[in-house]
């Protein structure tokens, strides 16, 4: 089981040059670029008309050396096993990164929910967690959200699970509602993680986060809390846009007021506060920290010798090419990657497992200082690493996660 697709490819580009500054062994190797487990699945589904239709399921386990494989499912008609198994990877190293007790998992369904009645989404749902059944549950494969799929969803795969084990079991799943098991703090948590590593970065460049300029891509979960959280300790944010447009304020914008009007109108184009701004001006502008919350593949070849921040944090998953990557460094732009400075979003998943495994809940203060801790923790192994290695962050956060990985595979030795 050897997967050679493109994004798998691309995964591995990063894997091996990360591999390579270690020396790691030729049989470590091999191991952490095999997935342990894929399950492909078969889910009839009595449509709403009356007809059945047969949706196709993965679900891919790549390392359960750390803990119990951890990673969202996602519905949509792009699905493939190549990035399913890819993705699967990318989380086993975030979870090292964010030095948690699991190893990277991934699922996702071949679908359209957005033209699927809800009905239609529940008996999928149930149909899909009753065919991996064996191979999730708390102590094997913990999901959670992602792409078009939410907390109800969750919900009904923790009822689905704990229907067939005979007892409730929250956690299965991470990301359910407040009600059913779900942390106080997961909401704005990968927001959170993202300005605790901007500041920190501020503080290792030398510069002050009160009064630092911020440019934010994306005014969704991720992109509107760092907006907010950041303006909180001071940082003046002059800039957003999203799928729609944009706005500018070179004195800063009413964060506040901003995040109103987008509620109201599902973008910030128009805001009343600022002049009119595209993602390409935002882009070049002269500010402090650049932040992508939007979507994979914002700063390519092409627009990256446009930027001029000191420090680009990636809210979003990939959303800068190779290409991009390479030409911010070069210029001396601090890139700190996707699996550092998103990864509290599975630390607060982690939380969530951990407190309903104990059945004691945490208050929002109690989340919210745990979160910082771990990402301080994170931040700075991956700041030494790359100063040790003489590396960027992102080959650091890559040393650092399957150094981790590497040292357990090895210690628990091969079984049979
Ligand atoms: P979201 O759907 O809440 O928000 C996405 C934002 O991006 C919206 O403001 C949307 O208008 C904007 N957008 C969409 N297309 C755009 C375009 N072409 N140009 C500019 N802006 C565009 O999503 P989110 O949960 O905030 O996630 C954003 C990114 O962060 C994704 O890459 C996601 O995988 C990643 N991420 C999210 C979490 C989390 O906890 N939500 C955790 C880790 C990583």
């Amino acid at each position: 089981m050897a997967p050679n697709g493109p994004v798998f490819s691309a995964m591995l580009e990063e894997f091996d040059g990360a591999a390579r500054l270690l020396n790691l062994e030729p049989g470590i190797w091999k191991i952490l670029t095999h997935p342990k487990r894929q399950i492909a699945v078969s889910c009839p589904v009595q449509m709403d008309n009356g007809e059945i239709e047969v949706f196709t399921g993965y679900r891919v386990q790549y390392s359960m050396s750390l803990g119990p494989a951890k990673g969202g499912i996602r519905y949509h008609p792009g699905v493939t096993l190549d990035e399913v198994t890819a993705l699967a990877a990318w989380m086993t190293w975030k979870c090292a990164v964010a030095h948690i007790p699991f190893g990277g998992g991934k699922g996702g369904i071949i679908c359209d929910p957005t033209r699927m009645s809800r009905r239609e989404v529940e008996a999928l749902t149930r149909r899909y967690v009753a065919e991996i059944i064996d191979a999730i549950g708390p102590e094997k494969d913990v999901p959670a959200p992602d792409v078009n799929t939410n907390e109800q969803i969750m919900a009904w795969v923790m009822d689905t699970y704990s229907m067939h084990v005979g007892h409730t079991s929250t956690a299965v799943v991470t990301g359910k509602p407040l009600e059913l098991g779900g942390s106080l703090g997961r909401r704005e948590a990968t927001g959170r993680g993202v300005m605790i590593v901007a500041r920190e970065s501020a503080k290792h460049l030398g510069f002050d986060v009160q009064g630092a300029t911020v440019a934010v891509q994306g005014f969704g979960n991720v992109g509107s809390v760092s907006a907010q959280l950041l303006a909180g300790i001071g940082a003046r944010i002059i800039a957003v846009t999203d799928w729609k447009g944009g706005v500018y304020n070179a004195g800063g914008l009413d964060v506040a007021k901003l995040t109103d009007y987008v509620s109201l109108h599902k973008t910030a184009e128009g805001f009343p506060g600022g002049e009119p701004l595209t993602n390409e001006q935002l882009f070049a502008l002269e500010v402090d920290i650049l932040i992508p919350a939007a979507l994979e593949n914002q700063l390519t070849g092409e627009n990256a010798s446009a930027v001029r921040a000191k420090v680009v944090v990636e809210g979003a998953n990939g959303p800068t090419t190779p290409d991009a990557h390479r030409r911010l460094h070069e210029r001396g732009v601090l890139v700190i990657p996707d699996i550092l400075a998103n990864s509290s979003g599975v630390t607060a998943s982690y939380f969530e497992w951990v407190q309903d495994r104990y059945g004691y809940f945490w208050t929002e203060q109690e989340v919210n200082d745990r979160l910082e801790a771990k990402m301080c923790e994170a931040f700075y192994a991956v700041l030494k690493t790359s100063l040790d290695y003489k590396t960027d962050m992102r080959m650091a956060a890559y040393v650092v996660a399957i150094n981790r990985v590497a040292t357990v595979t090895r210690m628990r030795g091969m079984y049979a």
